[in-house]
């Protein structure tokens, strides 16, 4: 695969690249990184991405246009990275296919292989570990532009090498960007002690609606447009908390529902221990890993929850 993949791009001339909605710390780092090797390969590259970039991810070396339009010339191929089906690029994402050969490469293990080149690695800790062993098959010497992009991906990614999908890659590749210059105290930092104070504000109202279930095994948190606007923060400021969640002893499945509007919830879950919240995400047309994974769910606040613990009671016996 990595073969006929090089054959493109060495093929070619012109590349999109893009990645998911709600762009997290792997979507952003491997479309960054590509960008930089097609960049260092003397290609055009255009990093389209619906969504703006995090605060949080503002630090990483990205061009200086990104585009938020889906563009509308013909590409020699399009990089769509670390998304489990393409509906995931978000909003006009159908016509995607029109613009070039797509080159699908991801590590979901619940991914739908939409491309024309599909690469998927389930056992690699992020999309970043699957790229770089494509940079490794192109003979791209990395820069630190590259490097910072791919150390951020793995480190977010397994959750600061704290996460199941954590694995002796995740280690290698990462000493591997630190000789290459990249200081894990400045990325930390950057990704994790950078908030605004309002992001506190808004933690204060989401624990009010904290619940827990079936002696604590389920705990399921919202947040709402209505929190958003009496702290002045928006979904990147929610961002992690439903990791916090997980941390209450005990806890097999953390939910954070987050009101896209009154009738239809955007759920995150994670789980701890041998749930497996991918497949539960599936049930709703979500997806993701075992431990991290997210869909929507249509209804009222109460009547989400009611979904979501039957689903877990089919699903994971909780
Ligand atoms: P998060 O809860 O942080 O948004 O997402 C957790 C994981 O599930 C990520 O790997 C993300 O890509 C995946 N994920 C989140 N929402 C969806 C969704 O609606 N569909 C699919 N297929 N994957 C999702
Ligand atoms: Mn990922």
């Amino acid at each position: 695969m990595f073969q006929k993949i090089k054959h493109i791009i060495d093929n070619g001339k012109k590349f999109l690249i893009t990645t998911h909605i709600d762009p997290d710390g792997d979507a952003l780092g491997s479309a960054l990184s590509m960008h930089w090797v097609l960049e260092s390969l003397g290609k055009k590259s255009v990093v389209y991405l619906k969504d703006q970039i995090p605060y949080r991810y503002k630090f990483l070396p990205a061009p200086s246009s990104i585009t938020h339009e889906l563009p509308k010339d013909r590409f020699d191929a399009i990089f769509v990275l670390d998304c489990g089906n393409l509906f995931r690029v978000g909003d006009g994402y159908e016509k995607l296919r029109e613009l070039g050969t797509i080159i699908n490469i991801d590590h979901h293990d619940t991914n739908e292989t939409f491309g024309e080149i599909n690469l998927i690695n389930t056992g690699a800790c992020s999309t970043a570990e699957v790229i770089y062993g494509l940079f490794h098959s192109l003979h791209v010497p990395l820069s630190y532009k590259m490097a910072i992009n791919i150390y951020t991906a793995i480190f977010t990614d397994t959750g600061s090498f704290r996460y199941e999908n954590t694995n002796s890659s995740a280690f290698l590749i990462c000493e591997e960007m630190l000789r290459l210059g990249v200081s894990p105290s400045y990325v930390s930092q950057m990704v994790y002690e950078n908030h605004p104070k309002e992001r506190f504000r808004l933690f204060g109202l989401i624990l009010t609606t904290l619940e827990t279930y079936d002696e604590d095994r389920i705990a399921i948190a919202c947040v709402t447009q209505e929190m958003f606007k009496k702290t002045g923060t928006s979904r990147e400021h929610s961002d992690g908390f439903v990791e916090t969640l997980r941390e209450i002893k005990g806890i097999e499945v953390a939910v954070l529902l987050r009101e896209l509007d009154s009738n239809k919830y955007k759920a995150s879950m994670r789980a701890k221990g041998n749930v497996d919240v991918a497949r539960i995400c599936n049930v709703f047309g979500g997806g993701g890993h075992k431990s991290a994974a997210g869909c929507t769910i249509d209804g009222n606040i109460e009547e989400v929850k009611v979904k979501i613990k039957g689903a877990l009671s089919i699903e994971a016996d909780i």
